[in-house]
């Protein structure tokens, strides 16, 4: 049996060490278009901070580790998959037969449609190459502007203020990761940086980008709502990342925002499964498909569709919708329906002082979805009480009374229900 993964990151290599564990035998090929060794993404922070090398992101030590399990690691760039004769086309010619294949080539950055915005000296930060060239230049005093506060924005900003530099976060929403905390979150969080010596401007959209600035170095950003103009002397565009799927157009496969997966993570092809960021399966909290593009869902996917691909019949039970961000220090975590239900009730306690705040969505009830900032303690409970659909009963009144009673309710309605 051949193998052929595409992506080799963290999906694609715990896939490929589970392939290689359940078929002794079986050919596997682990092809990825980056010229490092596999690697983590959520090492990249930690990296900015200089607290560790760029061999602490690599996912696998050994540097014999792939050979050692003969798997054959292929640094080449899939350009095209055609499943009607199973074949995999590569970019520099060539091309690769295959038994099964899994697709595991993850999210890309993407970039608005900002005049001036493809410059060189402009970069994402994605992969450990933009990682280098944000180091370059994000050096002490340097005036660096970071285009959005979303996720991956704000786990990176720790790491560039450590490196010293002057810090401007440009974001279009009207408060900081809009697209997983509600407004009072969003702007505790942006009220956090701000102490901490980070100018965050919400609400504000960059229009063009112009090189060089009006002191002759760097950029001249012009901007709309709550600054004009900003000057820089590096950009970092964090305004979003895309499943990396473009290669599969033609392929047949059934492809939405991500590319549709079975209980099984197969797609609508037999014999080509689908893991990680790009995958599209069934999310616990609303029963809807969704893409959960966090690390610990590529690794549980990336295992589950290798023991399928190899034979078993193992249901993936799909993610539950959950984030847990570290902004500067302060913990903010979301989960499923954290925006809350048409009909639905909600109950919320806020101590603005202390950065503490705690927001709970029902549907009847259930616990559908929640937001926590400043509190790490009930971040098991709240999961697990959405995640098994656990009726509250007398509990919701409780809650809505008092958000924080959620262990109690945890105890008392599992008891309850018998669970
Ligand atoms: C700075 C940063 C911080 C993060 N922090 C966290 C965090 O704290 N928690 C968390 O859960 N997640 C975090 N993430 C997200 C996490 O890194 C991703 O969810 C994870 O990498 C997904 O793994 P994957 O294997 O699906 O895809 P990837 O890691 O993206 O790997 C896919 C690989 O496939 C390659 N590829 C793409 N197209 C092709 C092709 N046509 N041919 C060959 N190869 C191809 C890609 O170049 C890549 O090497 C962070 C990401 C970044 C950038």
């Amino acid at each position: 049996m051949r193998y052929v993964i595409i992506g080799a990151g963290p999906a694609g290599v715990v896939a490929a060490e589970t392939l290689r564990s359940r078929d002794p035998g079986g050919e596997i090929f682990l092809i990825g278009d980056e010229p490092e060794p596999a690697y983590s993404r959520m090492a990249i922070p930690y990296l900015l901070a200089e607290q560790i090398e760029e061999s602490g992101t690599h996912l696998r030590h050994d540097p014999n580790h792939f050979e050692g399990l003969d798997i054959h690691r292929k640094h080449e760039r899939v350009k095209r998959v055609d499943t009607g004769s199973g074949r995999v086309i590569l970019a520099q010619g060539g091309e690769m037969e295959y038994d099964r294949l899994l697709l595991a080539s993850g999210s890309r950055a993407v970039s608005p449609p900002i005049d001036g915005l493809d410059q060189p000296g402009i970069h994402h930060c994605w992969t450990l190459a933009d990682a280098r060239n944000i180091a370059e230049h994000a050096v002490t005093g340097a005036r660096v502007v970071l285009m959005g506060a979303g996720f991956i924005g704000c786990i990176i900003m720790e790491s560039l203020v450590k490196r010293g530099v002057e810090l401007t976060v440009v974001e279009m929403g009207d408060r900081m990761v809009p697209r997983m905390m509600d407004q009072v979150a969003g702007n505790l969080i942006k009220q956090w940086c701000i102490e901490r010596g980070v100018d965050v401007r919400t609400s504000t959209r960059v229009l063009s980008v112009e090189k060089p600035g009006p002191d002759g170095t760097g950029f001249l950003l012009r901007c709309e709502g709550a600054v004009e103009s900003l000057q820089a002397d590096l950009i970092v565009v964090a305004t979003g990342v895309v499943p990396a799927i473009e290669y599969l157009e033609g392929s047949g496969l059934e492809t939405a925002t991500g590319v549709l997966v079975d209980e099984q993570l197969q797609t609508s092809v037999a014999g080509v499964y689908a893991a990680g960021d790009l995958c599209e399966g069934f999310d616990w909290s609303t029963g809807e498909r969704s893409v959960n593009a966090i690390q610990p869902a590529a690794v549980e996917t990336g295992r589950i569709a290798a023991l399928n691909m190899s034979g078993a019949e193992i249901p993936y039970k799909g993610g539950l919708g959950m984030n847990v961000l570290d902004t500067m220090g302060l913990i903010s975590t979301s989960y499923g329906r954290w925006m809350g239900m048409e009909g639905g009730d909600s109950a919320s306690l806020l101590d603005q002082e202390g950065y503490r705040y705690i927001n709970l969505q029902f549907q009847e009830d259930l616990l559908v979805g929640a937001i926590t900032l400043g509190m790490t303690e009930h971040v098991g409970v709240l999961r697990g009480l959405i995640q098994s659909r656990v009726r509250l009963g007398l509990w919701k009144q409780r809650l809505l009374d008092d958000p924080t009673k959620i262990m109690e309710a945890y105890l008392g309605s599992t008891q309850l229900n018998g669970q």
